[in-house]
């Protein structure tokens, strides 16, 4: 009997997080790299997004991706003749596994320091979500070296990395700002952290009980941001598979519209979420 409830406490645990089928199959794809623009390049998997920015004292990583990925972001790494050691700072968009899940293993294998946003500290040092959801499985643990807070500067090799938050669908979803110097000129770059609702419940969310004003003032500050090349954590949402393949990296007009649709899912949900909460 004991037992019996034993084995049904387990299949609960499990299904409580997604297993590794759930996940889309080109999230542990690995894919060649592949130069972006100036010193910014693409070293994820073809369905996540790890963002390589080069200066000359040194690397800055965006996301690690998933830990299963480490090793093909590495090898993306050497590919374009970098050092893995080379990584100095190690920065998250926000604390999932599907972004941050790759950071404990990256972080012993470059020895780099970690600087994340405040309201995500908590998430990466405990390996899991902050708040109640339903969706986000766990993650190797990481330690944070650098705690940040909206408008900080990480600075490396006269390189500079502006966070902003944009919190919601983490405590602390960090947008990530930049500026490359191109023929064209200087242009802003943008790596927007992720606006889904997620399994985020949004009525009566005990352990982050401000998340819709969250979400909303970031609808709100991420739609005003000038973005002349988008780079969001997961490609797709910016087709930057399609737009390394034409070259076209430009597209001034596509983060305020990356907004108004999130800021629709997020409304639908909100409904979704009343009616059920009624
Ligand atoms: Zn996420």
């Amino acid at each position: 009997m004991i037992a019996r409830m034993l084995a049904a406490a387990v299949a609960a645990i499990l299904l409580a997080v997604p297993a590794a089928a759930d996940n889309p199959a080109a999230w542990t794809q690995p894919t060649a790299p592949f130069r972006i623009a100036g010193n910014i390049y693409y070293v994820g998997t073809r369905g996540l997004a790890s963002y390589l920015i080069v200066t000359p004292k040194g690397l800055i990583l965006l996301d690690a991706t998933m830990e299963a990925n480490v090793p093909a972001i590495e090898k993306n790494i050497r590919a374009l003749g970098f050092k893995v050691r080379d990584v100095k700072i190690l920065l998250n968009s926000h604390a999932h596994f599907d972004h941050a899940g790759g950071l404990a293993a990256m972080k012993r294998d470059t020895g780099a320091e970690l600087d994340a946003m405040d309201g995500d500290v908590w998430a990466l040092e405990n390996g899991k979500h902050f708040g109640d959801q339903n969706y986000v499985g766990t993650f190797p643990a990481v330690k944070v070296d650098r705690r940040l807070k909206d408008g900080d500067r990480v600075t490396l090799g006269g390189v500079t990395m502006t966070a902003i938050l944009t919190a919601g669908h983490t405590r602390g979803c960090t947008t990530w700002t930049t500026t490359v110097r191109l023929k064209a000129g200087a242009k802003a770059v943008v790596f927007p952290c992720s606006l889904s609702v997620a399994g985020n419940k949004l009525y009566g969310n005990k352990a982050y009980p401000g998340i819709v004003g969250d979400y909303r003032a970031s609808f709100k500050r991420m739609a005003a941001i000038n973005a002349d090349i988008v780079l969001p954590a997961h490609p797709e949402i910016a087709d930057v598979m399609g737009r390394h393949a034409s070259g076209k990296w430009l597209a001034p007009d596509l983060l305020p519209k990356i907004v108004a649709e999130a800021q629709t899912d997020f409304e639908r949900e909100m409904m979704k979420q009343q009616a059920i909460a009624k």
